[in-house]
């Protein structure tokens, strides 16, 4: 007799588990909150929606925090595997110059769900919609907003993390874990906006400016990538890949020093040669010479003395090493992602609970993190698939 599996959440973790478990094993059933799939995952593709990264997974293993916990996972199912079954369900992918990879031009992100969904359709999987789990009874069921338990040989939680509640991923789940003697630790917005206190006048000319190729540095993390200077501070690539290291330094003294590098390419030596063998008024070397656009001129021109902005020397080394002080994150609802989630100790390399066999947690309801660019995404199909094939196996 087939096995019993309940995916608990409809995410994109829970659907691409779903759809590798062996239909010939298992009766696999999704309970979902909403009344309908993926919500998370169609909001993502209003953005940028990077399915996944093209670098080699090596390099993309390195980008997770912590980054051996999904070793296994990711060289398991690569970001070329999760091309070629996309691939092989209808969605051709294509790699942009930022080497992130999209659903080919003109593929809605509502065509790449509903493909997900006629994969899982073909293998009978049953999808319970209106199910907000609510913890476990004193039986070890599932229990159900509805009063409804349900016992399976297998289930798997993939409940997603705590930021965008409109779309079912709310965190709510957090004390039914606690109550169970598992591990959690509260949410934090990851990939998220950052507080700095700008000086008068920078806003009123460059909100929603961006500050393209520089480099940004926090404790011993550098990232290359673009900003945006905004109302509340400063958003973009390069700094949410360094949250983890802002994050430590807002829980430890209540800010952290962020330092940016306006003109990466250039080391301190050539910038200073190009300053000082320049006859230029300052304003203009930096823009004719220097080629800094005007938003990074007037961040110098805000943030440096008159005295530093007229001082090659120390000009030149504020280029280089600008610092900022970041004052708060952007509240935990508003971050694209979440840190926080079931304690990644409380799990096996399987991400199977310690403390409750045949019961597992992947996608972004466990504690890690990374950067944006598809690698959010990337984790959750390889975890989903490494659960499902594990299953397949026993
Ligand atoms: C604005 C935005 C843009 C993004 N862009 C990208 C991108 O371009 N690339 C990328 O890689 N990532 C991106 N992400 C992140 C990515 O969408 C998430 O990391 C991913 O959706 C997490 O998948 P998941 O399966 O873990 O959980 P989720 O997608 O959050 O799904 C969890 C599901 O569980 C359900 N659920 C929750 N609690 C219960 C319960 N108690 N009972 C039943 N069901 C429940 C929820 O309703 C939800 O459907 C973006 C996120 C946001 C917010």
């Amino acid at each position: 007799m087939k096995k019993t599996v309940a995916i608990i959440g409809g995410g994109p973790s829970a659907l691409i588990a779903a759809a590798y478990l062996d239909p010939g094993k298992f009766d696999v059933t999704i309970y979902e909150k909403n009344r309908s799939l993926g919500r998370k995952f169609l909001v993502a593709g209003q953005g940028g929606f990077n399915l996944t990264h093209s670098e080699p997974v090596d390099i993309m293993i390195s980008r997770f925090t912590p980054d051996h916990f999904l070793k296994n996972a990711l060289l398991n199912f690569t970001n070329e595997n999760l091309r070629s079954w996309l691939q092989d369900i209808g969605i051709p992918t294509i790699i942009g110059s930022s080497k992130r990879v999209y659903p080919e031009k003109g593929i809605k992100p509502i065509t790449v769900l509903n493909k997900i969904q006629d994969v899982l359709f073909k293998l009978k999987v049953r999808i319970e919609y209106d199910h907000c789990w609510e913890g476990w009874d004193t039986n070890n069921k599932l229990l159900f907003n509805n009063n409804k338990t349900v016992a399976a040989d297998h289930v798997i939680f993939s409940l997603g993390g705590g930021s965008y509640k409109v779309t079912g991923s709310d965190g709510s789940w957090l004390d039914s874990f606690n109550n169970k003697g598992i591990k959690t630790i509260p949410f934090l917005p990851a990939n998220c906006a950052y507080k700095i206190d700008w000086p008068e006048g920078l806003i009123a000319k460059n909100e929603g400016a961006p500050l393209k190729n520089i480099s940004l540095s926090c404790l011993n993390k550098t990232q290359k990538g673009e900003l945006v200077i905004t109302q509340f501070g400063l958003e973009g690539n390069a700094i949410y890949a360094l949250s983890p290291e802002i994050q430590s330094g807002l829980s430890a003294q209540g800010s952290a020093t962020i330092f940016i590098d306006l003109k990466p390419i250039l080391s301190l030596n050539e910038l200073q040669q190009v300053i000082n063998n320049s006859g230029l008024k300052t304003t203009e070397i930096l823009k004719r010479e220097v080629k800094l656009s005007q938003s990074q001129i007037h961040l110098l021109k805000s943030m440096l003395t008159k005295e530093e902005f007229l001082d090659h020397v120390m000009l030149s080394e504020k280029i280089k090493s600008l610092p900022l002080t970041v004052l708060a994150a952007a509240p935990t609802d508003e971050a694209i992602s979440t840190t926080g989630g079931v304690s990644l100790n409380e799990v096996n390399e399987n991400f199977e609970l310690n403390k409750l066999k045949n019961t597992f947690c992947i996608g972004e309801m466990l504690d890690w993190n990374a950067p944006t660019g598809g690698y959010l995404l990337q984790a959750c199909f390889s975890m989903g698939v490494c659960v499902a094939q594990n299953l397949n196996s026993k």
